[in-house]
């Protein structure tokens, strides 16, 4: 409180001379028409309003697509879609009462598209003037607000609805996570157990002089588990959990981040021992100076504050925090002095034992049929993480229950993986010329990847479309094999190219369509790949980097080549001769196989879906040519 009245003291005279500056400035025409709104607002493509209890309905029932905050998370635009009007897409407007970590948690969860609009930038006089207005401006509505509930019926409600949308931190007495809840991160589990012994035991480390670490650091992409796990170890030690977002304080006004951090840490000390949180902490760790056109003052201090409070723990004060983060790149080095997170964790996406343990942990309160093997489920998904995996189980159980089962069968999960993977299935095509050329198309890729010995087995060809595709081939990736041979790259680029290869043998080369588009860009990538970072061409085994991507602040984007214009070339070359020759070849090799396509192809208009046994041996029963020795040298070969 003290604070809050020197600071309008303080601030009071500059205002008042501001104002007068503004007014001067305005009639004279010297600020910029526009530049009236200091920060970005919805854009008016926004045709309705809604309220933010039916925005929670609507997220509720995953009818919302995309999430745009704007104005500090003031107000977003929300895009919906409505399931009764052939998902028709609406765009809303909705006030929001500030942006609540489980609110956040929950949009992540449910793979909502999410971005936060900076203000715009304002010329320098406003920029002064809005910095000394939004601080007014808030202590202004605060007393508004107060007053408001305090004379109202059902005030104090109200005012605790306030505060809470303040978000100001979350603590749970009991989070009930067990670290039996998570799965396929033993070495993760096995370093934090430590943990939950300084805070059940720390008399016992105490006791011999052992300073107890004040922090650490878990590292890893989204959906590995970083978050259960700090709750699991809180769980684990009966103390209460204390969390918060580091990416709520981008955008906030100067000062409450820190003030905010200053009362975790009270309240954690009041709790102690216990446990506390903080997610997403490059948000407000990142290495100070890197941002290009200054630093950001909330982020700053913010971070300043957490380091601060970390120094001030006097000996062993019961308090542990943990941090997350899936850039430990980007944190400044101060975060990971000693004292502070010196300690990290890797929590990696699970491997495939990893996986069918998880699945194992997520289907413990589902109902599965007897013909689901969750091996097959594992193996089924490399690169899945346990949030993928949770979802994956849960989405077989909707469609379970939608199809009026009473168990969840291998269909259920099948279309689940798929749709996972792909998105949506939407409707097949008519038969016509645009289902033939798909079905040429998929033929091709198919009929590549079963010809070509290096190449994974087909596991699905489907003339159901799927999200952007309106076919798809699914192979089958020989799991966790770890290393990829140079022939098995390369049959992966003449696999991805056999859809535009069976286009053009079949339909000519002026009939081949946008449909390769994707494919074609993979093939870029793993030719590239090959070239300048496995040492798999005439260049030989170097290393060439290529523009180190460097992310800063906002979209620019910096990029540094230590590549001589020369190796550039020649890169491009090698790149251009390994496509445009295994090309040829796959050309050459559908060519040769034209009376097994078209009928393979009769076959998939007719069926829609073949599973890989069904389409092996459709091949094997129309080819004219053995073909696997042929392929193999071929593959071999320059
Ligand atoms: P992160 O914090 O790393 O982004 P979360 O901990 O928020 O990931 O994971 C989200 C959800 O995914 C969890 O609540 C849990 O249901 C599931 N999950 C993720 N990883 C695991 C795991 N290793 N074991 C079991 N469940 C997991
Ligand atoms: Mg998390
Ligand atoms: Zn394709």
């Amino acid at each position: 409180m003290n604070n809050r009245w020197r600071t309008i003291a303080l601030w009071g005279l500059p205002l008042l001379l501001g104002l007068f500056m503004l007014f001067g400035m305005v009639r004279g025409g010297g600020v910029a028409a526009g530049a009236s709104s200091a920060t970005a607002a919805p854009s008016n493509t926004a045709v309705g309003r809604m309220t933010y209890g039916r925005f929670l309905d609507y997220l509720g029932n995953g009818r919302v697509t995309a999430v745009d905050v704007f104005e500090g998370g003031r107000s977003a635009v929300v895009e919906a879609v409505d399931p009764d009007l052939d998902n028709r897409v609406q765009r809303l407007r909705v006030d929001l009462p500030g942006l609540a970590p489980e609110l956040l948690s929950q949009l992540k969860q449910q793979g909502v598209s999410f971005d936060v609009h900076p203000p715009r930038t304002t010329p320098p006089l406003f920029g002064v003037l809005g910095n000394l207005l939004f601080p007014l401006l808030l202590i202004g509505s605060l007393i508004f607000l107060a007053r408001r509930s305090a004379g109202m019926p059902g005030g104090p409600g109200q005012a605790m609805q306030f505060g809470k949308s303040k978000a100001r931190f979350m603590m749970e007495a009991e989070t009930g996570v067990k670290f039996d809840d998570v799965a396929g991160v033993e070495e993760a589990k096995q370093e934090l157990r430590e943990i939950v012994t300084f805070l059940r035991t720390p008399e016992r480390f105490t006791a011999v002089g052992a300073t107890i670490p004040n922090g650490a650091l878990l590292v890893g992409p989204p959906g590995t588990g970083k978050t259960l796990l700090a709750k699991a170890i809180a769980g684990e030690a009966g103390v209460p959990f204390f969390s918060l977002s580091g990416s709520e304080f981008v955008e906030m006004f100067v000062g409450v981040g820190a003030s905010r951090v200053r009362d975790l840490f009270k309240k954690a000390k009041e709790n102690a021992p216990c446990l506390i949180f903080v997610d997403e902490i490059d948000a407000v760790g990142r290495q100070r100076g890197a941002g290009m056109g200054g630093g950001n003052d909330e982020r700053e201090q913010t971070l300043n504050q957490i380091l601060t409070e970390m120094d001030g723990f006097e000996g062993n004060n019961g308090i542990i925090v943990l941090a997350a983060t899936n850039r430990p790149d980007v944190l400044d080095s101060a975060l990971l002095r000693p004292g502070r997170f010196d300690r990290q964790v890797s929590v990696d996406p699970p491997d495939i034992k990893g996986r069918l343990s998880i699945l194992e942990v997520h289907s413990r309160n589902k109902k599965l049929g007897d013909d689901v093997r969750l091996e097959a489920i594992a193996r089924r998904t490399p690169g899945f993480t346990g949030a993928d995996l949770a979802n994956l189980l849960n989405e077989a159980a909707i469609l379970t229950a939608r199809r009026r089962k009473d168990f969840i069968g291998l269909v259920e999960i099948d279309d689940a993986v798929d749709r996972i993977i792909a998105g949506m299935e939407g409707r097949p095509l008519t038969d016509g010329r645009s289902k033939r050329l798909i079905a040429y198309h998929e033929v091709g890729h198919a009929l590549v990847g079963t010809l070509v010995e290096a190449h994974d087995p087909v596991q699905k060809v489907t003339l159901i479309p799927r999200g952007q595709a309106q076919g798809l081939t699914w192979f089958a990736p020989d799991e966790e094999q770890g290393l990829v041979s140079r022939a098995q790259l390369k049959a992966r680029i003449m696999g991805a190219l056999g859809g535009r290869a069976a286009e053009e043998v079949v339909f000519g080369r002026a009939e081949v369509t946008t449909g390769a588009g994707g494919d074609i860009q993979q093939v870029a990538g793993i030719a590239r790949q090959m070239v300048t970072q496995y040492g798999m061409s005439d260049i030989g085994p170097l290393s060439l980097s290529e523009g180190n991507q460097e992310v800063f602040l906002g979209r620019d984007l910096l990029t540094r080549s230590d590549m001589s214009g020369a190796t550039a070339r020649s890169v491009d070359e090698q790149v251009f001769s390994l496509v445009g020759s295994l090309y040829k070849d796959t050309v050459a090799l559908l060519a040769a196989q034209r009376s097994c396509m078209d009928r393979v192809v009769e076959v998939l208009i007719e069926q829609e879906t073949l599973d890989g046994d069904e389409f092996s041996s459709l091949v094997e029963a129309f080819t004219t040519v053995p073909v696997k020795e042929r392929l193999t040298p071929l593959l071999s070969a320059g």
